[in-house]
């Protein structure tokens, strides 16, 4: 590989410390391309929050954190440089990425980014105000507040469902309010949900409100959406799982209307040099095992575009 001269110069930079990104990282340095990662809060990423994963081959159970601990340390073992930092944008000095941090510039041949996505706010009455006061996006890091409490879950996808498993281990009652009459999780989930019996499924309903005063949420109305009835729910805890936004604001490649990079198979962007990996691309099947693929085909591919 061409030596990258100059200081805050690299080969490679990648933005973000997932699974899509340590993955790169680790093709990258076997390949002793000069490779920095880039990263604005926790090494690991969304996952790490992640009480349980079943899904990864080789690891029948583990959880999110001790998983993202392994390809972390694995990382580090070939030498990972990393820095904590807020990309604001990349820039073209010809064929040179100008990162642009909340720490300063860097410069690189190649870029990948791996940003993943962040949980999308359901947009009701009352979720801001009580966001931290009772509404919740992560069941791992607030779900131990609403021990023996009744709370509401809202979604029918992998995270609402995996989550309500989660956090009927810690409260009272769970109230699992989806908008149709089926889930939208895995199959096994499903079967999970029916067996825990302090769930409740709300079917064919939306969460219309989060009421609450100054210590918190105390309420949620629900409407069923085949009678148009509403309802109120005594819960201390709303958590929202519909879906997920990426942080892909800073890149200026091309997106869908959502904001998730469109790239070819070889996770190339419509900037040359620039690629993406992970959940912050367009993805059938955002999951770890799929970002590591990315990753690892991203970290190949780049070695064209620096050479
Ligand atoms: P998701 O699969 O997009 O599911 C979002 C859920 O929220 C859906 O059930 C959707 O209802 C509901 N929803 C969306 N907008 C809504 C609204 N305005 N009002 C009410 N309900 C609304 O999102 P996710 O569960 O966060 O998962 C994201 C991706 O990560 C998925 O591809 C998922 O497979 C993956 N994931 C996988 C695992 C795993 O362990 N395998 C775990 C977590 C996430 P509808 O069903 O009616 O659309």
């Amino acid at each position: 590989m061409t030596e990258a001269k100059g200081q805050g110069m690299y080969d490679l930079i990648i933005i973000g410390g997932g699974p899509a990104g340590l993955t790169a990282a680790i093709y990258a340095l076997r390949a002793r391309v000069k490779t920095l990662v880039i990263e604005k809060e926790i090494v690991g990423g969304q996952i790490a929050l992640s009480d349980v994963i079943e899904n990864y081959p080789g690891f029948p159970s583990i959880s999110g954190q001790e998983l993202m601990d392994k390809f972390e340390a694995h990382a580090k073992g070939f030498g990972m440089e990393i820095k904590f930092a807020a990309v604001e944008n990349i820039g073209l000095d010809g064929n040179i990425k100008v990162v642009k941090t909340s720490e300063g510039e860097l410069r690189a041949k190649a870029v990948i980014v791996a940003t993943g996505a962040k949980p999308r706010m359901l947009g009701v009455p009352g979720e801001k105000e009580f966001l931290g006061k009772g509404v919740s996006y992560c069941a791992t890091c607030d779900g131990p507040f609403f021990k023996g409490q009744t709370i509401a879950v809202v979604g029918g996808g992998d995270t609402a469902v995996k989550e309500a498993i989660y956090l009927a281990k810690l409260a009272k009652e769970v109230n699992l309010v989806h908008r149709r009459d089926q889930l939208r999780a895995e199959k096994i989930l499903h079967e999970k949900t029916f067996e825990t019996p302090n769930i409740r499924i709300h079917w064919s309903h939306i969460l219309k409100e989060v009421k609450g005063d100054k210590t918190g949420v105390n309420g949620v109305v629900l409407e069923d959406l085949k009678t148009r009835e509403k309802k109120t729910l005594e819960v201390q805890g709303v958590f929202m799982f519909v879906g997920i936004n990426p942080t892909t604001d800073f890149v200026d490649v091309e997106k869908d209307k959502k904001g998730f990079i469109k790239t070819n198979q070889r996770m190339e962007t419509s900037v040359p040099g620039i690629l993406a990996a992970g959940d912050c691309r367009i993805t059938p099947l955002p999951q770890v095992s799929t970002a590591v693929g990315d990753g690892a085909i991203a970290a190949f591919v780049a070695q064209s575009h620096i050479e």
